[in-house]
């Protein structure tokens, strides 16, 4: 069956976005399942010959600390019960966060292969700098794209299937 690739990452670093850049026209809405208090959206996605199923763990959006941290957490745990490979999505815009950091640990603790993707990189040469900062996760290169602009996506992709 097809390799399932997750993406996992704090409300508004542009998980959907890359999410619907990469699934095109072929969305579909999954119902919750039992134990699961939100919806995850799926798509296969197809880079060069190989096809994945795409999982966007997002759902709805907090806005208090304390339930983003929360809400991450359960999103670290269903990509690493259900992932071969998982996106971790942070933002050059926002810098590195603490919960960046925890959610980082659990995911390198997994073993499972994660891709840190740093976002919002619409120019390379303005914010290249502040991508080096997140090295710090300690859950190797940060790959620097823009959803938005769709530039790195190729790289990004090259390095996600390389894990299948
Ligand atoms: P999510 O909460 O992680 O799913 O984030 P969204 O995909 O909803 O995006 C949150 C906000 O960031 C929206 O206003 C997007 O338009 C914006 N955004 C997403 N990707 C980029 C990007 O590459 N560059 C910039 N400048 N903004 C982006
Ligand atoms: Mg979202």
């Amino acid at each position: 069956s097809k390799p399932i690739v997750a993406i996992v990452g704090r409300p508004n670093v542009g998980k959907s976005t890359l999410f619907n850049v990469l699934a095109g026209d072929t969305i579909s809405i999954v119902k919750d399942t039992p134990g699961v208090t939100r919806d995850r959206i799926y798509a296969d996605v197809t880079w060069l010959n190989m096809t994945f199923t795409l999982i966007d763990t997002g759902g709805i959006e907090p806005d208090s600390k304390d339930i983003i941290l929360s809400q991450m957490r359960e999103q670290a745990e269903i990509a690493i019960e259900t992932a071969d490979v998982i996106i971790f999505i942070t933002d050059v815009r926002q810098g590195l966060v603490d919960s960046d950091a925890k959610v980082a640990d659990m995911l390198r603790r997994s073993k499972k292969p994660v891709v840190l993707i740093v976002n919002k990189v619409d120019s390379f040469d303005k914010f290249m700098p502040d991508v080096y900062e997140f090295y710090n996760l300690g859950i190797g290169d940060p790959i620097p794209v823009s959803a938005a602009s769709r530039l790195g996506l190729g790289d990004m992709l090259d390095i996600v299937t390389s894990h299948f």
